[in-house]
């Protein structure tokens, strides 16, 4: 069988039936914006993050944007990401003239630390963006304490980390997307909980930011033709949400099946001294959107087209730092070294992961890996 990055089909025939009653179901009611089902789904992932309000979207990117509008920021304004993300992320703040000020990565968890923030902390900050990354949590119990001190928004972009779970040192657990003030999401296909096309939501425990956001998503209206804040269009359509509704009963099965993928790999990587694994977090779970290791020597690119000409896809996100893109060279600074960031691009792969992948093409896989390093 050939082994895939992400295998929608083979997680589509496993919940055709339902999918397709689903839609048929949706289809000849004809409701086709803002249908029962996504009221539904709205409802049902409120419930599985346990309480907060969730306003659903076009898609991830859209969800940031309006996260940003319906909070506020100026032009100017400096909103504090990693460097080390998808461009969506900083692409937003440059779009709203706001500007995004970049720092470096944890190179063991790929995700931004209260120290890297505090450094590029001035006057004009306003928020900061932390990205779960490949993932898992960001170590937020610090970031949110940093915040709070400096009076800073805190946006999580949780498009790579829905279902994570993060622990604080009070025992408290809470949902990726659920601890700062606003939370974003995606569900595009490949995402763990991907619909069949575009859609992303927002996540909020305010429930005044709730209602502007909500606003700000549909053209800034407060009810019918009344508007009240310049805002845009973005939904997330009923057929897509009779999708979510159903995928989101299996989210956790999904998540459990890719942990069990990441833990074989794990094991059959072992002992290989160029190559490392995955480090897990202490204080949160995760959900493997992607796993990504680490390949010592500059060896990352030889190793890619090694396994690529034996039919196993990889992929490498992400070989460019964004303070490095040409979009960004204009608008956005960076602060610090950004020297992990750096050293990540040109050494981070990620091996095909997704809630079909088998033992069979894993050993094949590892052993595949393991013959580039002459093992
Ligand atoms: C996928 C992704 C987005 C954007 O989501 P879309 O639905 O494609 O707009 C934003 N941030 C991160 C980290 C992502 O992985």
């Amino acid at each position: 069988m050939k082994i895939q990055m992400v295998d929608l089909k083979g997680q589509y025939e496993k919940i055709q039936l339902e999918i397709d009653a689903a839609l048929l179901k949706a289809i000849r009611n004809a409701s086709f914006i803002n249908g029962p089902e996504v009221a539904s789904f709205t409802q049902n992932l409120a419930s599985y993050l346990g309480g907060a309000h969730v306003i659903p979207c076009a898609n991830g990117t859209d969800a940031l944007q309006v996260a940003m509008m319906a909070l506020g920021l100026e032009p100017g304004d400096e909103v504090i990401v990693p460097s080390f993300t998808y461009v969506a992320t900083a692409e937003v703040i440059g779009l709203l003239k706001l500007t995004p000020v970049m720092v470096d990565v944890d190179p063991l968890h790929f995700n931004i630390t209260k120290t890297n923030i505090e450094e590029a902390i001035g006057p004009k900050t306003k928020a900061i963006v932390p990205v779960h990354l490949f993932g898992q949590c960001a170590d937020m119990e610090p970031i949110l304490e940093l915040a709070r001190e400096n009076g800073l928004y805190v946006i999580e972009d949780t498009a790579q980390a829905i279902g994570a779970v993060y622990t604080f040192s009070d025992g408290t657990q809470k949902q990726a997307g659920t601890m700062g003030h606003v939370g974003c999401t995606s569900f595009f296909p490949s995402k763990n909980l991907g619909c069949y096309g575009d859609g992303g939501a927002i996540y909020t425990n305010d429930p005044i930011l709730a209602d502007r956001i909500r606003m700000v998503a549909n053209h800034g209206q407060e009810k019918k033709y009344v508007h009240k804040y310049i805002g845009v269009n973005s939904r997330l359509d009923t057929l897509q949400a009779a999708i979510l509704d159903i995928k989101l009963k299996y989210l956790d099965q999904y998540s459990s099946a890719r942990r069990a993928a990441a833990d074989r790999y794990d094991r059959f990587l072992a002992g290989i001294d160029e190559l490392k694994t995955p480090v897990r977090a202490r204080n949160s779970t995760h959900v493997f959107h992607q796993y990504t290791v680490l390949i010592a020597n500059n060896k990352r690119d030889a190793l890619k087209q090694y396994l690529e000409a034996l039919g196993i896809p990889v992929m490498v996100y992400y070989p460019v730092p964004l303070n490095e893109q040409e979009a960004f060279k204009t608008i956005g600074s960076i602060v610090g070294s950004l020297h992990e960031t750096k050293r990540l691009c040109s050494s981070v792969l990620s091996l095909p992961m997704h809630t079909e992948l088998t033992e069979e093409q894993q050993v094949f896989i590892a052993d595949s890996v393991k013959s580039f390093f002459k093992l």
